[in-house]
């Protein structure tokens, strides 16, 4: 239940509900746009930031919150200009307060659920069935954590057991021991952001080294502080808990051996996978639902089926003529925040070439 300052009680809102009572945009502003945005996190503000400065009709569209992954970390040290670093939330909020500025609109907690292409127009629908249309569309949704797929995890979700940096628990979790699940960069800040407040932090990596997977600069952080124990060729066999996290069965990768562990907290860190079922059958997308653009559109130098125009795919455009795709939904892409930033920025030169050659 939430009650506002105001006095409105809420139970169990939608997010929807929830944005539009705080004063977020859930409405659409117009029908129709030069560019759709569909994703907040670097490649689609990126895009929405450069969309809007090009003097395009753009709107932005999220089915959460701005910053995506991005905003989960809490220390992004390689992003260029930061040298001090700076937080997934800070770089999110300075990039929605510049899109808006040159005149973006964000619909926040709206989830876009289907495309359309009807002619020149390509249209994209909401879960509540209305929809808006555009000459041309970003898609930006990055990716979502993978499950952990354990037994005994899916049930303490939220519980003990959390995915991604879960910061907010970091002042929980004082004396106590941290388990991280994860051998890349996410799983690394997390490490040594919870150092800071967790008695020990245990990274269990199924790997033999970090080296292969993780920064160097992150792995000799990590050796340098003191209550981080790297734990490599490990794995969670089994989390226990009745309400709560209480134990977890870790597996030794190489022997199989197992151990049970008394444990409050676990953090997954294990990647993601795209959730881009929504364009089954509209966008080509690859075996493990990424979406290819350019040169990967081409076998044997042969358009996409259905490719209705007389020259290849921009190097960003997807299957569809005027739906180009940015960040880590893209087939082959770079998994980081300026390649994001980049791809965002790129996508709209295209999205200027394809309405110009219209
Ligand atoms: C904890 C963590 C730390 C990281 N640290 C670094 C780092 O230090 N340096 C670095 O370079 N990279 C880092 N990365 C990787 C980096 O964050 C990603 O590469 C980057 O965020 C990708 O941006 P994106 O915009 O392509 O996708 P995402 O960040 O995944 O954003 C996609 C957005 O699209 C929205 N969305 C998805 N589907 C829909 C839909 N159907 N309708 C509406 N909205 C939708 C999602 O809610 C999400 O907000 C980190 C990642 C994590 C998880």
């Amino acid at each position: 239940m939430i009650i506002t300052p105001e006095g409105v009680v809420l139970k169990a809102p939608t997010e929807s509900e929830l944005a539009s009572v705080v004063g977020l945009s859930v409405a659409p502003e117009s029908d129709f746009y030069d560019l759709i945005v569909v994703g907040g996190g670097p490649a689609g503000l990126g895009a929405a930031v450069y969309g809007a400065s090009e003097g395009l009709r753009t709107v932005l569209v999220e089915r959460e919150a701005t910053g995506g992954q991005a905003g989960q970390s809490s220390r992004i040290e390689n992003y260029l200009g930061f040298p001090n670093g700076v937080s997934g939330g800070q770089l999110a909020d300075r990039a929605r307060r510049q899109a808006r500025k040159f005149g973006a609109e964000m619909l926040l907690a709206r989830d876009v659920v289907a495309l359309e292409a009807h002619g020149s127009k390509r249209v994209l629908r909401f879960d509540d069935g209305s929809s808006i249309a555009a000459h041309a569309v970003v898609l930006a949704t990055g990716v979502s954590y993978r499950s952990l797929g354990v037994d005994g995890a899916d049930g303490l979700t939220g519980r003990g057991v959390y995915y991604g940096s879960a910061m907010t628990e970091a002042a929980e979790c004082a004396d106590q021991k941290v388990y991280i699940v994860g051998g890349a960069n996410s799983a690394g800040q997390a490490a040594v952001f919870f150092a800071r407040y967790a008695r020990s932090v245990h990274l269990l990596v199924r790997g033999p080294s970090l080296e292969a997977s993780m920064s160097h600069y992150l792995v000799e952080q990590l050796a340098a502080i003191e209550n981080v124990h790297v734990h490599t060729c490990t794995t969670v066999a089994e989390a226990h808990g009745a309400d709560h996290l209480e134990e977890l069965t870790l597996q030794d990768a190489v022997t199989g051996e197992r151990s049970t562990h008394p444990a409050s907290r676990l953090l997954v860190f294990i990647g993601g996978a795209p959730r881009t079922n929504w364009l089954d059958g509209v966008v080509v997308r690859d075996e493990r639902g990424f979406i290819p653009t350019g040169p990967g559109l081409l076998e044997d130098g042969r358009r996409p089926h259905g490719w209705t125009l007389d020259r290849d795919p921009y190097f960003l455009e997807s299957s569809v003529p005027g739906v180009f795709v940015a960040g880590d939904v893209r087939a082959e892409s770079v998994k980081r925040v300026a390649s994001a930033v980049g791809e965002g920025a790129m996508a709209v030169t295209l999205v200027h070439r394809y309405l110009g050659e219209r």
